[in-house]
């Protein structure tokens, strides 16, 4: 059974003298190479950045650190429905989900809300699917890195560092599409 279209038939043909001896292909790479560094050049955007210290620019869309958002009153917003994690195809989030209580009214959104809320950030391909499937506009990535750590049970990232904090709102706009913004109440 065929599975894609972009299968490439493989050529058994006979190289020629000027692939044999390499140097076309060579002094293509060195142009691309000399195009790059004139533009570097005329551009005059540096073309190495002494990270961490100085972060190169990301793009406004560029997939980071998860946030789980808040509503406009601090509540949270997630309501440990389970889409994000069917969604994931690295079944990287996991979670708890329990009941509100009465008394808890001003801390979630919803009657059913995420106890424990859990990405594991060594499995994750942040590929942007947990925040497509969130019917509540509840999770977005961002554009801050993940921490260097040096265990591994420290990638296992928790509502302590997920949830925005409720003075320190992450603005994700840049991210949502026209639909959405007018969706998010
Ligand atoms: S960004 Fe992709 S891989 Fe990471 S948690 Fe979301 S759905 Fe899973
Ligand atoms: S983040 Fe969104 S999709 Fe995931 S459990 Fe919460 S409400 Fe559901």
């Amino acid at each position: 059974m065929k599975l894609t279209n972009r299968s490439k038939v493989v050529s058994n043909k006979e190289m020629t003298i000027a692939e044999k001896i390499y140097l076309p292909a060579i002094f293509k790479g060195m142009g691309i190479t000399f195009k790059h560094a004139v533009r570097t050049v005329i551009k005059g955007a540096p073309a190495v950045y002494s990270y961490p210290e100085v972060q190169k620019p990301r793009a406004k869309v560029w997939r980071g650190q998860h946030v789980l958002k808040r509503d406009e009153e601090g509540r949270e917003r997630c309501t440990a429905c389970g889409l994000c994690a069917v969604a994931c195809p690295a079944e990287a989030i996991t979670m708890t989900a329990a009941e509100r209580t009465k008394d808890q009214k001003d801390l979630y959104r919803e009657e059913k809300y995420a106890e424990i809320y859990e990405i594991n950030m060594l499995r994750c391909i942040f590929c942007g699917m947990c925040e497509e499937a969130c019917p509540k506009s509840a999770i977005y990535l961002t554009d801050r890195l993940v921490d260097v750590q040096t265990n591994r049970g420290s990638f296992i990232y928790g509502k302590d560092k997920l949830v925005e904090k409720i003075n320190e709102r992450i603005d994700i706009t840049s991210r949502q599409s026209e639909k959405q913004k007018n969706a998010v109440k």
